[in-house]
């Protein structure tokens, strides 16, 4: 990968979470699609990483390695454990044999639907560094909650339990998405200006708990109903360095616009 660029040096990272979409034959041709729309200028602007079901992940890693495409394979979920009686869970260990580079860790709908603790969130992401990935962080809050005016403590509690026992220099290796819940799956975005707010919140937070020299390398996405038609406005803000992109990744050739961070396809 070229080396990073943007606002601290930081080269922006762009997801695609599919969640529980596409098959492993439609995750191969979407996979297939988007190496075709992304040129040698978009992976130079922006790191691409594809999150597909688990399911795909093994047929999304032979397309990838065997075509040499550089997107990064992201995986939506782990387990803690490296193995044993945990039906139905994958686990680090698995991960790391299939080239998996980021893995998702604490998204809301893990919390929401399945009971995610903070607690659990952080043996997650513990896990993944110990495997040598890269965990996507997932903090965020509920539309009652910023109405009430409780958005930061709310984020940056989720920060802290998440990272509990993260050494510094293991740092820069997390990516944080700040996905505020009410934005997610339901097209109304966060504006700029308030995504802003809170990246950089989290920014200064890791400025105090690592230092400004970590805190200049973590790269905080923002998550949230980005589409093609915000994402430029979106990246132009100082601390938004890249993006988690539910259902707009879905399609190669909107998630390809995504990716060109609003930029012309050359
Ligand atoms: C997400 O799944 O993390 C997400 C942000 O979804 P969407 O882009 O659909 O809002």
């Amino acid at each position: 990968m070229p080396a990073a660029a943007g606002p601290g040096g930081r080269k922006p990272l762009i997801s695609g979470n599919w969640k529980m979409n596409h098959t492993h034959l439609d995750a191969i041709a979407v996979v297939q699609k988007l190496a075709y729309s992304l040129s040698p200028a978009d992976y130079d602007r922006a790191e691409v990483s594809v999150h597909p079901a688990f399911t795909a992940l093994r047929s999304v890693q032979t397309l990838l390695d065997a075509d040499e495409v550089p997107i990064a394979l992201g995986a939506q979920d782990v387990y803690f454990e490296d193995s044993g009686a945990f039906t139905g869970e994958v686990s680090p260990v698995m991960l790391a044999k299939l080239n998996v580079a980021y893995v998702i860790v604490g998204h809301s709908e893990r919390r929401q639907h399945f009971g995610e603790s903070d607690e659990l969130v952080n043996k997650k992401l513990l896990a993944v560094l110990r495997h040598q990935m890269r965990p996507i962080l997932c903090v965020g809050e509920t539309l009652d909650e910023r109405e009430a005016g409780t958005t930061e403590p709310k984020v940056l509690g989720q920060l802290e339990a998440g990272l509990q026992g993260v050494p510094a220099e293991a740092m820069a290796s997390v990516v944080v998405a700040y996905e505020p819940i009410w934005a997610i799956g339901t097209g109304r975005n966060a504006s700029p200006e308030d995504a802003e707010a809170v990246c950089k919140s989290v920014r200064a937070w890791l400025g105090e708990r690592y230092g400004a020299g970590v805190a200049g390398q973590v790269r905080v996405q923002y998550g949230g109903s980005v589409t093609p038609g915000n994402i430029a406005e979106l990246m132009a803000e100082p601390d938004i360095d890249g993006a988690l992109v539910g259902g707009a990744s879905l399609d190669a050739e909107r998630f390809a616009q995504i990716a060109r961070l609003g930029q012309p396809a050359r």
